[in-house]
């Protein structure tokens, strides 16, 4: 069996793995567009825009991985197209064949349209390593960063270049950053830490243009007032990379639409990762994080040998901003409630339910909240609110009750 796996990022780099531990002999062809070998993004927007890691560093595997596990890794070229009759990709002149295909696409940033100056010089989207390489020479310290869209990407890098010296201003649309993701108090908590940094967050500010010829020069907000840049980073949340697939005329909903296997709507092809929209409860979710792209791929590949094993996610996520090291465990969607656990030192936690239920914990600086958040939420365990903002109460025990 031939299997040809299209995005070569942390989801395909996670399927081609597990197929060969899981035993596959068959032909696995790993195919990416972009030059450099699956490499992790989290570090593009901490530590490597920080300058302390190398790009060496942020390889999944070793190139003799692949050549170890004979598993044909071809970069620098895009997929164009999809035959599913054919059972063939094409990329560049040739048509490589397969039996099982399995997309793992990722997703794409939103740019601002070039109407409003999107498409001007030094304004950058923080989504591989080429991004990050093209704007790191624009951090020097004394410099004007604008930072448009105040989600876990563009906070950030906010931090980084206030690290680094930079005049940093965050524009929000909504009532509050994080909004589309975060409690109030979340928000707040991290409002806090970054005005204490020194960076200027701008709520309920909507972007009305870049100014600027062929360069960035500044912002005008919506009420008219012009703020001078000298560069703008857009971090306005992304987009599931589906054109392949539904060129493929696979089944779109939110991202390719799989079912609980992984398989999308052609039994030949398979999803993982950003780009995957999967069935949960009565719904569907599509989750935008390392830890989704590892186990649903690794999914994928237990099914295509076979298992017939539902994908059970079980979402966690983790942004570093400064020396505040946030966790999350679950996904908030649908609460009522934040129980907030702390302030004790300088770690603090909230804890989102609906009704009685537990759904989701945001750790700052509490790996144990976040540990015990985790396999509380994973064991379908709700503590009783009050337990959870009692101090005295050790939370470990809160497993065994
Ligand atoms: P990707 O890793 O994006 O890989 C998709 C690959 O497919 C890309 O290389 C793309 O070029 C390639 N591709 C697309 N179309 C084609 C085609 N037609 N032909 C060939 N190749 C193609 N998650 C966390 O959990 N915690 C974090 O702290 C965190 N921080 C992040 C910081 C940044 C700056 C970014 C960008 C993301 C961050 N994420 C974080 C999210 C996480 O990195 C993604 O969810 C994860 O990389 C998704 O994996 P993926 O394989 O689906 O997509």
């Amino acid at each position: 069996m031939d299997i040809v796996v299209i995005g070569a990022g942390q989801a395909g780099a996670s399927v081609v793995a597990k197929l060969r531990a899981l035993g596959h002999d068959g032909a696995i062809t790993l195919i990416g567009e972009e030059t450099d070998p699956p490499y992790q993004r989290p570090p593009l927007s901490k530590a490597y825009l920080l300058g302390e890691m190398e790009a060496e560093r942020l390889w999944l595997r070793s190139a003799e991985f692949y050549a170890e596990n004979t598993i044909a890794l071809r970069l620098g070229k895009p997929v164009q197209a999809i035959d599913p009759v054919k059972k063939t990709v094409t990329v560049g002149q040739e048509e490589i064949p397969y039996d099982q295909l399995v997309l793992t696409t990722g997703s794409v940033p939103r740019k601002l349209p070039t109407a409003i100056g999107g498409g001007l010089d030094g304004v950058y989207s923080v989504r591989n390593l080429h991004d990050v390489d093209a704007m790191k020479p624009e951090f020097a310290a004394g410099r004007r960063l604008i930072i448009v869209g105040g989600g876990y990407i563009g906070l950030e890098a906010a931090a980084v270049a206030s690290k680094l010296g930079l005049d940093v201003t965050v524009l929000e649309m909504a009532p509050r950053i994080l909004q589309r993701v975060a409690s109030p108090e979340t928000s707040d908590y991290i409002r806090a830490l970054h005005q204490a940094h020194g960076v200027k967050i701008l709520e309920s500010t909507g972007l009305d243009r870049l100014l600027g010829d062929t360069r960035v020069t500044g912002v005008r907000l919506t009420d008219g007032q012009e703020l001078p840049a000298d560069f703008v980073i857009v971090g306005v949340g992304i987009m599931p990379a589906t054109s392949l697939a539904e060129r493929a005329g696979l089944e779109i909903e939110n991202g390719i639409k799989t079912g609980p296997l992984g398989r999308t709507s052609d039994p030949s092809i398979w999803a993982a990762g950003d780009c995957a929209s999967f069935p949960h409860g009565e719904g569907r979710w599509r989750l935008e994080s390392v830890g989704n792209a590892i186990d649903q791929a690794e999914v994928v590949a237990e099914n295509i040998m076979g298992a017939n094993k539902p994908y059970q996610a079980q979402p966690w996520f983790w942004s570093d901003q400064y020396d505040c090291k946030l966790q999350i465990a679950g996904l908030n969607i649908g609460y009522d409630t934040i129980v907030t656990r702390g302030p004790e030192g300088d770690a603090v936690s909230f804890w989102y339910y609906k009704g009685d239920q537990l759904l989701a914990v945001d750790a700052m600086n509490d790996p144990r909240a976040y540990m015990v958040g985790k396999r509380l939420i994973e064991q379908g365990k709700s503590p009783d609110k009050t337990l959870i903002s009692d101090l005295s109460v050790v939370l470990k025990a809160l497993l065994k009750a």
